[in-house]
């Protein structure tokens, strides 16, 4: 495998960054998870403008310019010979003499890898649905930006494992699920409407979000962009989760309790058969 660090190509075991990179000593960087399909970077321009986004909420620039960061991934995935997989980009303040405030010029860090997944794998899983448990949304208020500080969706993601669950789903203090520990959260009503919660606050305006209700409009399914409670999960006739990593991806037991009757619903099946003819492929 091959990893890109800051100019240079190099192979993955012996590819680092400095260990006073920021992104080491405080989690100061932010990144992003693009699928590869069939050789072809999936919704490129939203992750890389919502890239752009993330590092000016941290008065960050970019590393280059957005055409040639097109083309380190495109160069990064064709090393790895990826068809089908991700790649993963991340992008620091640099290399500086730890210290809270922000160095005056440092050049940032740019990490890009990819790697192959199975997409039969991925397509049995979403056969077979998901079980998700929820836990408390214990982070900081800015889940908005994309960082690399992921201890909480990681401690959420580990309770999840231990409870035979694949994700988490966090809940706020007045009982409102927010998002997964690396996913957004959906909801089907009894009436047939799709549910999620607004993406002006508390969670991760996800690419596949944004495609997913554009793919619902499309097949005329209503959809509230609206929270819900845990309570209003449980009793749900239909759940799922949407990410770059998942696709739409069926949640068929919430907490241990069946979702609906307890298999992949209609209204997600239909989203991720679609979704790739509505999202965008990079040339
Ligand atoms: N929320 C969180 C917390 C995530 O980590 C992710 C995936 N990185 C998402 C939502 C889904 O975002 P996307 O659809 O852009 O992968």
């Amino acid at each position: 495998r091959i990893a890109y660090v800051n100019g240079l190509y190099v192979p993955h075991g012996e590819a680092g960054v400095h260990i006073e990179d920021r992104g080491f000593q405080f989690a100061d960087g932010v990144y992003e998870v693009c699928e590869v399909r069939d050789g072809h970077l999936i919704d490129e321009t939203r992750h890389i403008s919502r890239l752009i986004r993330s590092l000016g909420e941290l008065r960050m620039a970019m590393p280059m310019s957005r055409a040639a960061l097109g083309l380190v991934l495109r160069e990064v995935v064709r090393r790895n010979r990826v068809r089908d997989g991700l790649v993963y980009l991340q992008v620091t303040r640099g290399v500086a003499q730890r210290n809270f405030l922000f160095p005056a010029n440092t050049t940032p860090t740019l990490v890009v890898t990819a790697r192959a997944t199975s997409r039969a794998e991925l397509e049995q899983r979403a056969e077979a649905g998901i079980s998700v448990i929820t836990v408390p949304d214990n982070r900081w208020d800015r889940v908005d930006i994309k960082t690399v500080g992921l201890l909480p969706n990681c401690l959420a993601k580990e309770a999840a494992k231990a409870a035979g669950a694949r994700e988490a789903w966090f809940v706020d203090r007045d009982g409102y699920v927010t998002e997964g520990g690396s996913s957004n959260a959906w909801i089907v009503s009894a009436e047939g409407r799709l549910i999620t919660r607004p993406a002006e606050f508390g969670i991760l305006r996800g690419i596949t979000r944004t495609v997913t209700l554009e793919v619902a409009a499309r097949l005329n399914l209503q959809v509230e962009e609206r929270g819900f409670t845990r309570e209003e999960a449980y009793a749900a006739v239909e759940a799922f989760v949407t990410s770059a990593t998942l696709g739409v991806m069926p949640v068929v037991r919430i907490d241990g309790r069946a979702v609906g009757d307890g298999k992949p619903g209609r209204a997600a099946r239909e989203l991720r058969a679609t979704f790739h003819s509505v999202a965008e492929v990079a040339p």
